[in-house]
């Protein structure tokens, strides 16, 4: 489902990172549904806004399976969806499209990730280059959804990250396109950097 995407007309060209919401943008506190409890993870929306500087557009991906669970209803993730991108907003920041899945586990649909419906979903309205476009995420369905569609992947340490590493790095053993950084931050620090290195090269 769309939360929200760029305006009808072209299609977005560049390298996105694609985010994952919980966990990464904002602190993980399980099947959020109190828009007063959404908390920036420390230093993401400044870490957003050097990658929106660098040239990279900024596309949030989001299971919500707890709507699909039953635990909230459209009007708790729209109010939680708003004061995330006030609390964005506030940092100066923006994301250019965000898309989320409502559905709970067992449903069987194609948007979970690491199912390719958000990206389908955002292709509408982005046109990626696929190398310099990485999923950042805290779990390995995160990571899992990069490599299947060809995209770098980052996992972060926060959310549920630290717990999901040694998972991440038995599944993809000297990826050189799964990467693992502390938090948000380092890990556009870390894609900047490398994809500078790469323009600089001979
Ligand atoms: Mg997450
Ligand atoms: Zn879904």
């Amino acid at each position: 489902m769309i939360w929200k995407a760029p305006a009808r007309g072209e299609r977005m060209t560049g390298p996105v990172l694609f985010l994952d919401r919980d966990g990464v943008i904002i602190i993980d506190k399980d099947y959020l549904s109190d828009p007063d409890a959404v908390e920036l993870v420390p230093g993401a929306g400044a870490a957003m806004a050097r990658a929106a500087q660098a040239g990279w557009l900024l596309v949030g991906l989001s299971n919500q399976s707890g709507f699909g669970r039953g635990y909230f209803g459209q009007a708790e993730l729209a109010a939680v969806m708003k004061r995330v991108d006030a609390e964005l907003a506030r940092e100066g920041v923006t994301l250019d499209g965000l898309y989320y899945c409502p559905h709970a586990p067992d449903q069987g649909c194609r948007c979970r990730k690491p199912g390719p419906g958000l990206l389908e979903e955002a292709s509408a309205s982005f046109a990626w280059d696929a190398g310099r476009t990485w999923v950042v995420g805290d779990k390995a369905s995160d990571v899992e959804l990069g490599r299947r569609y060809g995209l770098g992947a980052v996992l972060v340490g926060t959310g549920y990250g630290a717990q999901q590493a040694e998972l991440v790095r038995a599944a993809w053993p000297d990826d050189p396109r799964v990467l693992f950084a502390v938090d948000l931050p380092e890990a556009v620090a870390m894609i900047v950097a490398l994809e500078a290195g790469r323009e600089g090269a001979p």
